[in-house]
């Protein structure tokens, strides 16, 4: 009977991994997605400012040919100045030159913010392209570490099931009964062990009668509160 305990404990550990094994199977895939997410999102995060730098930059150069333009046409109107005749073409040429530099001013404010704006996304496209790198870096090793563990998986699985197979078939039959009754309604641990003298399944306190009957190993003693098999680990 103690080696049968034993087997059933041996039993209980080949299922932890199962469960264990059942677990990664499914959380693999979406540690593997948000990895590649994760690269995917710094990498556009990337091309869209240097997107807007090179919008920004063709901005600049626009900005500054206007406001030379607008520059020699106030020039020409300021030497129109020295040939007036009239009041009226007076009038007329104020009114332009003040109109050009209004625009111009007008320009040169926003020249300011663009060039403020490039500085910016000088500095961010720099900082994005080193955490490109090292995203990828970092991702890489992971998803292929990730990819290895998802292709052997299902070998492990096998391996396992092989392996509960050969010791399930040598488990007294009863046992073997008790054991899977009680996983399926518990989940979990089936076979527990006594501590602080009491059933570790459910915490109910046990009478010393049982403990002693644990102790023996002898026979299938299973929690009257819980119904767990109960075994003895000297660890209390
Ligand atoms: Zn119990």
């Amino acid at each position: 009977m103690q080696n049968d305990l034993e087997m059933l404990l041996k039993l209980q550990n080949i299922d932890y991994d199962l469960e264990e094994l059942d677990r990664s199977r499914e959380y693999l895939p979406d540690m593997i997605n948000n990895l590649k997410k994760e690269m995917e999102e710094v990498s556009r995060t990337l091309k869209e400012s240097e997107e807007r730098l090179t919008q920004q930059v063709l901005q600049r150069k626009k900005l500054e040919l206007d406001i030379e333009e607008i520059n020699s046409e106030l020039t020409k109107f300021q030497k129109q100045m020295r040939d007036i005749k009239t009041n009226r073409e007076y009038d007329a040429l104020v009114t332009e030159i003040a109109n050009r530099k209004t625009k111009i001013s007008e320009s040169e404010e926003e020249l300011l913010k663009i060039l403020t704006e490039i500085d910016e996304l000088q500095d961010k496209v720099k900082e994005y392209k080193e955490r490109v790198v090292e995203v990828d870096k970092n991702n890489r090793v992971q998803l292929e570490s990730l990819g290895k563990e998802m292709d052997s998986i299902g070998i492990k699985i096998k391996q396992k099931q092989d392996e509960r197979k050969n010791n399930s078939v040598r488990i007294n039959k009863l046992m073997l009964a008790t054991y899977e009754r009680v996983k399926k309604v518990k989940g979990g641990a089936a076979v527990v062990s006594v501590k602080k003298r009491a059933c570790s399944g459910c915490y109910k306190s046990l009478p010393p009668q049982k403990i002693q009957e644990i102790k023996k190993g002898e026979s299938l003693i299973t929690c009257d509160s819980c119904g767990r098999i109960l075994i003895w680990t000297d660890e209390e």
